[in-house]
């Protein structure tokens, strides 16, 4: 009878949702790639904004395109970690020839992909990725922290029809660079931060302890570790159920992994330790209107007084 209850219960849930994305996405033939509505949009940019107005004053801001260098997230260590999820750029090389003859076999209805061949280039799969090489080649950096606001869309092969789990999606980040103490205080005062804006947003949440779905068995050893250690917070907001709360926001403390792979240095001479505080764009948007409903008119009036909707 419980059982029964709860799955009609998941029902209904997966129904909402379902119509949720229905009105506020355009599909693509893709799962986990879709086109975005203006009402959709207008969340999203009044989110930004709102990110924005929390940024440190002395942050400096980046902004990168969909794609990365393919050698720098090598030497990052992502294909140890999660080989699963990136995406690769490839392109058709050679001759003019060579390219009409892939192109031909393609008009005449056979494969042609298996012609393509990798490019210097990688979908990126997290916004801070490329901030690190970049601050490395300026020297040191102050032990008291160097704060970088960045932005990316990103690209993980996670395929699924939830719609909080996308392939293709937008991701904030503000990423410090220091001594380690710096770093440790700059997490904590963002997962505080961080709680009072979900307050703000009318937003159920909890904070937990996570870890990174790192590949294969080997990986879930390393997992385990990154919890025990404490190394990643998330931020969890019940969009699909209460029993299954959805990660909004991360912050993630690097250690010295960055410092060493990037050759990052505080004045002093000591390994720059790294963390970033994650805000998924399009999860908090959609979490807005799974909380609050599809019409952003009919939303709390101190939800959209924050929002400046
Ligand atoms: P999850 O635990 O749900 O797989 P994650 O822990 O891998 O997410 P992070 O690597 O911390 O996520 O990424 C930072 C933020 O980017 C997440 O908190 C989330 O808001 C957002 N994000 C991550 N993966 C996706 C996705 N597939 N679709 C939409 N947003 C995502
Ligand atoms: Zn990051
Ligand atoms: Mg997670």
């Amino acid at each position: 009878m419980l059982a029964n209850a709860m799955l009609a219960e998941d029902v209904a849930g997966h129904d909402r949702l379902a119509r949720l994305a229905e009105s506020l996405f355009h599909p693509t033939g893709v799962d986990g790639v879709y086109g975005r509505t203006g009402v959709y949009e207008n969340i999203v940019e009044a989110l930004a904004a709102l990110i924005s107005s929390h940024r440190p004053v002395r942050a400096e801001v980046m902004r990168f395109p969909p794609v990365m260098s393919r050698k720098h997230l090598e030497r990052h260590g992502y294909l140890k970690s999660f080989p699963n999820l990136l995406g690769c750029v490839s392109c058709l090389g050679g001759t003019e020839r060579e390219i009409r003859q892939v192109v031909d076999r393609f008009e005449g209805g056979e494969p042609w992909t298996d012609s393509l061949e990798s490019a210097d280039l990688v979908l990126s799969p997290a916004a801070c990725y490329p901030v690190y090489p970049i601050v490395a080649m300026r020297g040191p950096v102050p032990a008291g922290g160097l704060i970088v606001d960045v932005a990316s869309d990103c690209f993980r092969r996670e395929p699924s029809r939830d719609i909080d789990r996308l392939q293709s999606f937008r991701m904030r980040e503000f990423v410090c660079i220091g001594a380690p103490e710096a770093i440790q205080d700059f997490r904590l005062a963002w997962i505080e931060r961080a709680k009072a804006l979900a307050e703000d947003l009318g937003l159920p949440y909890r904070i937990e302890v996570a870890s990174d779905p790192f590949f294969g068995r080997g990986g879930q050893i390393v997992a385990v570790s990154q919890m025990q250690q404490e190394l990643k917070f998330e931020l969890l907001i019940p969009v699909r159920s209460e029993e299954q709360p959805t990660a909004c926001m991360s912050f993630n403390y690097h250690r010295e992994h960055f410092g060493e792979i990037w050759d990052l240095a505080t004045e002093d001479g000591a390994v720059a330790h790294t963390s970033c505080v994650a805000f998924g764009m399009d999860r908090l948007a959609v979490a807005l209107f799974a909380t609050h409903g599809a019409q952003p008119s009919d939303w709390p009036t101190a939800v959209r007084n924050v929002l400046k909707l």
